[in-house]
């Protein structure tokens, strides 16, 4: 068997040079720049989405499949440490807690530690879950190390991801791309061409340039120029589950010391991101424009900044859902062409090297595109749902009186998948991973616990042990926790070390 010369996949041009297409040249760069003819088009007068500054653990796979080293990496994209997010007001005013990363407690057995905590909670122990996180308690702390085994300590190291500047993280590719044989093409999309059979052919751009490919990656941003323009691939439209469809986006002052976390506030109407960078702090209000209008969210936003604003808030409009075929024809739509939740829970960075993983797996050997294209689709459905269905789960698990925002996610009708999680936690306490789902248990449980579902029982394992047995084992942990948190440097001195 044999790729037939003229039927071989050898052009590729990416459409779009955002954080999507910058990430998704050096990917291909890297893993198959000998194979292929790789370009990219983008225009510096549309621009990119300029947002995009938190991300999840996932992406130190990414940076060190690309072999970039991390304090290039942070000095490059003025990058700092996130220990997880703190998600404040969220159940009730008030509240607050944090979706920390890594383990919380640790394995007693079969049944997950958070049983054993639930059964000390019943007998009376006023713990909090998190006081057996070393990722929380360090994020509290302000502390960080890289070490995957901390020195003179039983506990794993810590579980990071970052937060950075997605403009200078696109350039930063951008160089690593273009070193790597990527050719960049200024220039303004003006026309799409395609076969008789459907498939893209090429793109003209307003100067006549005519740019044709075999491949097509979609990496527009929000115009989804080819894979919607033009192929209408179709768009699952979330919004009743997912409201918000608005955002104001504002850079302020740095403020230090820079703390480790990401910090999610939910308001009257919406809610605030707030990312500490090493030169100054990214923050922005998502709200629902059915529910609160633009100067009302403004004063929202410019009123609970920590440090003088930098600009103008910016707005941007998008409605949540994905793509019905992230990959159609011979187009594959990576970013914010494919879909977009929303920011919550930092996914669409890491949907992009999701996607761009997924690509390099099902790659065409040849232009019969058919088969590769529909297991892809499958896989991006399925993953795009978890998350979406972990996201929802923040917004409907409320119990503020103050908006009607919050009473219509309390109130609104699940997808049937969540309903049933939620009915088998409240229930008795299990929550369990679906294959390949991006959150772990432990991200459900912080989340299920953190804004108030207790759930009406717990598993019977957690019984074995007696009052005396638990109050032991927790109060063992929380010192070996305290006492690990307390020997390691501060985040301040770990960028400084990095510098
Ligand atoms: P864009 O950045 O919009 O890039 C589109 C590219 O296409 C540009 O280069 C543009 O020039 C080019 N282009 C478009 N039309 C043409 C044309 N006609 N001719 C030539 N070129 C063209 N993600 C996270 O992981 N973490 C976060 O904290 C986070 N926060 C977010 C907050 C908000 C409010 C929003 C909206 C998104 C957020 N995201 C976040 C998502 C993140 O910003 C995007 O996933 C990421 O920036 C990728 O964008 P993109 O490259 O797909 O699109």
């Amino acid at each position: 068997m044999k790729n037939t010369d003229l039927n071989q996949v050898r052009r590729v041009l990416i459409v779009g040079g955002g954080t999507a297409g910058w990430m998704t040249a050096a990917m291909l760069a890297r893993i198959l720049g000998e194979q292929i003819d790789l370009q990219l088009v983008e225009s510096d007068t549309i621009g990119t989405v300029g947002v995009g500054e938190a991300t999840i653990p996932a992406i130190q796979h990414f940076n060190a499949a690309l072999g970039i080293n991390e304090a290039e990496f942070l000095r490059e994209t003025k990058g700092s440490i996130k220990l997880g997010i703190q998600f404040e007001n969220w159940g009730r005013q008030g509240d607050s807690y944090m979706h920390a990363f890594g383990p919380v407690g640790r394995q007693l057995g079969m049944a997950s530690f958070h049983h054993f905590w639930l059964a000390a909670q019943a007998k009376g122990d006023n713990s909090s879950f998190w006081d057996y996180s070393l990722n929380y308690q360090a994020a509290k702390a302000g502390k960080f190390s890289p070490q995957s085994q901390l020195p003179n300590s039983p506990l794993p190291g810590l579980q990071y991801a970052y937060h950075f500047d997605a403009g200078l993280y696109a350039a930063f590719l951008r160089r690593y791309s273009e070193q790597r044989r990527v050719k960049r093409i200024e220039g303004l999309i003006a026309k799409v061409e395609q076969k008789p059979s459907g498939d893209i052919a090429a793109v003209v751009l307003t100067d006549g340039q005519v740019l044709s490919a075999d491949l097509f990656i979609d990496c527009s941003g929000l115009r989804a120029l080819l894979i919607e323009q033009t192929l209408a691939a179709g768009y699952d439209n979330w919004q009743h589950w997912l409201p918000c469809d608005s955002a104001l986006a504002v850079p302020s002052e740095a403020r230090y010391p820079i703390v480790p976390y990401t910090r999610a506030i939910a308001h009257g109407g919406g809610w605030q991101w707030r990312i500490p960078l090493q030169h100054r702090t990214g923050n922005g209000l998502v709200y629902s424009s059915r529910f609160l209008d633009d100067e009302q969210a403004k004063q929202t936003l410019l009123s609970n900044l920590d440090a003088p604003a930098l600009a103008e808030p910016r707005k941007i409009s998008f409605v949540t859902g994905r793509r019905k075929q992230q990959w159609r024809r011979n187009c594959v739509a990576i970013g914010l062409s494919s879909g977009f939740l929303e920011p919550l829970e930092s996914t669409s960075i890491h949907l992009i090297q999701s996607a761009v993983v997924r690509l390099v797996q099902c790659f065409p050997a040849t232009q019969d595109m058919t088969a590769l294209s529909n297991e892809f689709n499958r896989q991006s459905q399925q993953e795009f749902e978890a998350i979406r269905d972990f996201i929802i789960l923040h917004y409907h698990l409320n119990q503020r009186t103050d908006h009607p925002l919050w009473q219509y996610c309390r109130e609104m009708a699940l997808p049937d998948a969540l309903a049933q999680r939620l009915e088998l936690f409240r229930h008795s306490a299990q929550i369990f991973r679906q294959q390949d789902e991006l959150f772990t248990e432990v991200a459900w449980q912080q989340v299920l616990l953190g804004q108030n579902l207790l759930p009406a029982s717990y598993h019977p394992l957690a019984d074995s042990l007696t009052k005396a047995q638990l109050t032991g084992f927790f109060a063992d942990l929380k010192q070996v926790i305290s006492k690990t948190v307390a020997a390691l440097p501060s985040l301040q001195s770990f960028l400084q070390s990095q510098s």
